[in-house]
């Protein structure tokens, strides 16, 4: 069987090396030295100032919205993981979804502009697949309309913008780590902010609101443990190598597909991927049901990357209108990628896909 994804995973010795540390030192979680270490690691890697090594990408959301005190609207994205939207709903928010834009995927700037109300206090984008934000257009309208930017980066692994980690622009940004993300830690994730007296709130909130018998503010358990950095630790290092092999095999993939029929999203001109995803797009949804089912009946498993569109979701009280995203969700589906896979599997998929497309 062939999954869409699999987990990179670092050989088991020198994860042990970090297992004898732990348990030398007993220290298993609460902002231990492994997790200080890998936060240290993760800024220098990332070229940001502000990080913080939290327990998943999920709850990296919440905070952010919690620490940047939105309410209100929060104009936010339909083409996203599912988890974009719950955070808004989660902290007792309203998402407003505007639509994407057809090359990106990614939140379209000027449909932003005609869903801002007086209760609009914020924008939610995420980099999709990687794919980068229209970050110069999203601030000019943040400045305008004095709203708060939060991305969702959680694809955006080591992508830069401009010359600079894409992390660097919005009031936060957001990653996980999850296992299935291109760079992982197991469970994990990452909040960056710019400004050093909203780090500092988040140290708090992160662990309960207090510091020893000190109680600040209120807060919740966003902590993640030692054993965690250390699957972080040891990935990290590896993590150029890994997408450098990524690019390779969506290379092969471009050259075999027969292009004709299909549609890739486009990158912003100023960025560089990080090939977190191959998303392929269909000219229907049929054609798509054709390939996933064929593709399933040789066991290779792909994903319909992103489906529904977010706007869509059952348990939202307004339903919007997002024509690009509705239409998008319906035909895209991401095809096998990670490190270690076959070119010799790739070159079976793309004979398949073109055979049935
Ligand atoms: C994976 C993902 C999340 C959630 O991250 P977890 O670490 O699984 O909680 C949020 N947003 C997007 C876009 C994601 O893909």
């Amino acid at each position: 069987m062939i999954n869409v994804t699999k987990s990179f995973l670092p050989p088991i010795e020198e994860y042990q090396e970090y297992l004898a540390k732990i348990w030398d030192s007993s220290h298993l979680t609460n902002q231990g030295p492994l997790v200080k270490e890998l936060e240290g690691q993760l800024k220098k890697h990332l070229g940001v100032e502000n990080l913080l090594f939290v327990s998943n990408g999920t709850i990296a959301l919440q905070l952010a919205i919690k620490a940047l005190d939105l309410k209100g609207e929060i104009i936010t994205t339909p083409f996203s993981y599912v988890a974009t939207t719950t955070s808004i709903l989660w902290e007792n928010c309203t998402p407003v979804f505007a639509d994407i834009d057809p090359q990106s995927f990614c939140i379209n700037p000027s449909d932003i502009e005609n869903h801002i109300t007086p209760n609009t206090s914020a924008i939610l984008a995420t980099h999709v697949y990687g794919y980068s934000c229209d970050v110069i257009k999203i601030e000019e309208i943040a400045k305008k309309h004095n709203l708060k930017v939060i991305y969702d980066g959680a694809h955006a692994f080591g992508v830069n913008v401009y010359e600079k980690s894409i992390f660097n622009y919005g009031d936060i940004s957001t990653i996980s780590f999850h296992a299935t993300k291109l760079y992982h830690t197991v469970e994990g994730g990452a909040i960056i902010v710019k400004n050093a007296e909203l780090a500092q709130k988040l140290y708090l909130y992160r662990s309960f609101g207090h510091i020893a018998d000190n109680y600040y503010t209120l807060g919740i358990n966003g902590k993640n443990s030692e054993f965690h950095a250390a699957m972080g630790l040891c990935n990290l290092p590896k993590v150029e190598n890994i997408m450098e092999n990524r690019k390779q095999t969506v290379l092969l993939y471009k050259k075999l597909l027969d292009s004709s029929k299909l549609f890739f999203p486009q990158k912003h001109p100023n960025q560089e991927l990080n090939y977190a995803y191959f998303p392929v797009v269909f000219e229907n949804e049929n054609v798509l049901l054709k390939v996933k089912g064929a593709l399933a009946n040789q066991d290779i498993n792909t994903r319909r990357y992103f489906y529904p569109s977010l706007n869509n979701l059952p348990y939202l009280t307004k339903k919007s209108n997002c024509p690009v995203s509705d239409d998008l969700s319906l035909r895209v589906l991401c095809l096998p990628l990670f490190y270690d896979i076959n070119h010799v599997d790739v070159e079976r998929i793309c004979k398949i896909i073109n055979i049935t497309i």
